[in-house]
């Protein structure tokens, strides 16, 4: 391992590799420390079900890792990054046999939506044509805006509740339907503010940068992110749980890609009571019921635009969406849960074997809980493409427990790593963010801001703080 670095890094998921290349860049001796076999914590693929059918473990979807103003800096594609775009980012079937869809363009995407095209232009379009001046807000932590006309304009919309806008701007259930859809992504209830900026986040990011995927699955980003990092002399060690920071060689800055929960149990011991206790009250949301199928053929969609989406929303309605969302928050099994689905080897024919399909999907369950979501979840597809069961091959079942098993960061199966409501989504995990009160030990995981998804920025800012405190000079 590694002499006397300057910089450890505990977890190697995006925003800890983040960290680790930006320290890394600035010419200091960096060390990442990974629990499992495997690097890439959220980001990461594997034969779950059948030899040659790769799936992505977590996160499929990559609209923020190719917007991440990050991420744009590194030269990921000379270290075999790819990006796959699929002829429309996202379908959202209804049970009439229609299918609601967002394609590349704004354009594009207004003129499918009928009645409801203006509506869309003006609210999305208008966050694509802010997109410039909003995306430090965005995908940064709270601090004075340049633009704070801009920001002023769509926080007016990002603040309310996404059930309220979406029945407020839009009149078509598929509309509807579909910013609820989108929105629900913020795992927290649809009649919450502000979840209407989860909805208009990702769904300008659909236009602004497309929902993506990394060619060969997830893994080929965190690689591109690995390759990288190596390149600049830093070392990777895998399957080296970190217990306590107590036992870590010495080094000026110690960064913990970690959510609270985990965190606590390595460092909880040097924190001032306070401290402690405000980790302690961080608030985990609801958790994930997840499934991967190896598939005979393409899911048999009836709505045939389902076929050229790389992410298909299935759930029905906004009223339907907004109830199985409310449910799962409050601790009841939804009984016709959403479930957000992608299907990367439609356009990516590494992922399966020749004419096979690889599909991934999840819905949102209470935290921790032990339902068996199978039926429900395939009950839900096999309404929008009967057949659907008939051409499983195989399936792997991710239960909450179980993603916490395969990440510490996931209390009770929360891919949040935290729940992003009001209080909790600008100053996370406390107001400190990213520095905790021992000088020296940051934290750079998705606990803090701008929280959930792959764009690495937490870990960005995280060791741009390390660097100005510690590790200059
Ligand atoms: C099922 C699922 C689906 C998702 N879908 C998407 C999606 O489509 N798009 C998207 O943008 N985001 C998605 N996400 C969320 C995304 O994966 C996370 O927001 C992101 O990975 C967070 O990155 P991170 O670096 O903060 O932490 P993580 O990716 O959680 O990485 C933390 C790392 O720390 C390691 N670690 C933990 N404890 C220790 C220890 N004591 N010692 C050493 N190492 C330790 C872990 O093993 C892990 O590798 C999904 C997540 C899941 C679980």
């Amino acid at each position: 391992m590694m002499n006397q670095p300057d910089a450890i890094v505990i977890g190697s998921g995006p925003n800890g590799l983040a960290a680790a290349i930006e320290i890394a860049r600035a010419g200091r001796k960096v060390l990442v420390l990974e629990a499992e076999p495997t690097i890439g914590g959220g980001v990461r693929s594997a034969e779950l079900t059948l030899p040659g059918f790769v799936h992505d473990i977590c996160s499929a979807v990559h609209p923020l890792a190719i917007a991440s103003p990050f991420f744009r800096t590194l030269p990921l594609d000379a270290h075999g990054l790819r990006w796959v775009t699929p002829p429309l980012m996202l379908a959202h079937p209804l049970d009439d046999g229609s299918a609601a869809t967002v394609a590349k363009s704004v354009d594009e995407t207004a003129a499918q939506m009928g009645a409801d095209g203006a509506a869309y232009r003006r609210l999305l379009g208008g966050v694509v044509n802010a997109w410039p001046q909003l995306e430090p807000a965005i995908l940064g932590p709270l601090r004075i805006p340049a633009h704070p006309f801009a920001l002023a304009r769509f926080g007016l919309s990002a603040v309310q509740p996404a059930a309220l806008l979406a029945r407020r701007r839009f009149s078509t259930p598929g509309a509807r339907a579909l910013f609820a859809g989108i929105a629900a992504h913020g795992m927290v209830p649809l009649d919450q503010r502000p979840t209407a900026a989860f909805g208009l986040v990702l769904g300008a990011a659909a236009h602004v940068a497309g929902w993506v995927f990394p060619r060969g699955g997830a893994q080929s980003l965190t690689d591109a992110l690995a390759a990288y990092f190596r390149s600049l002399g830093g070392e990777i060690v895998t399957g080296q749980r970190v217990a306590s920071v107590d036992d870590l060689p010495a080094a000026r800055a110690v960064l913990c890609d970690l959510s609270p929960r985990p965190l606590l149990k390595i460092a909880g011991h040097r924190f001032p009571d306070w401290y402690r206790q405000k980790l302690e009250q961080y608030r985990y949301g609801s958790g994930v019921f997840k499934v991967d199928w190896a598939l005979e053929t393409p899911v048999p969609w009836r709505a045939s635009a389902c076929a050229q989406a790389g992410t298909v929303h299935v759930g029905g309605t906004l009223e339907e969406i907004e109830r199985g969302e409310q449910e799962a928050w409050s601790g009841r099994t939804p009984d016709r849960p959403f479930v957000l689905v992608a299907q990367p080897s439609r356009f990516d024919t590494t992922r399966a074997p020749a004419d096979r399909q690889t599909v991934w999907g999840y819905c949102h369950v209470p935290r921790g809980s032990s339902e068996d979501m199978l039926p429900r979840i395939e009950a839900q597809i096999e309404r929008f493409a009967p057949g659907f069961r008939e051409r499983v091959l195989a399936r792997s079942v991710m239960r909450p427990a179980d993603v916490e098993r395969h990440n510490a960061n996931y209390v009770g199966g929360d891919i949040g790593a935290g729940v992003s409501d009001i209080p909790q989504l600008f100053l996370r995990p406390t107001r400190l963010m990213y520095s905790t009160p021992v000088r020296g030990l940051y934290i750079c995981s998705a606990s803090t801001p701008p929280g959930v998804g792959v764009h690495g920025m937490c870990g960005y800012f995280a060791a741009k703080r390390a660097l100005n405190e510690v590790l200059r000079g």
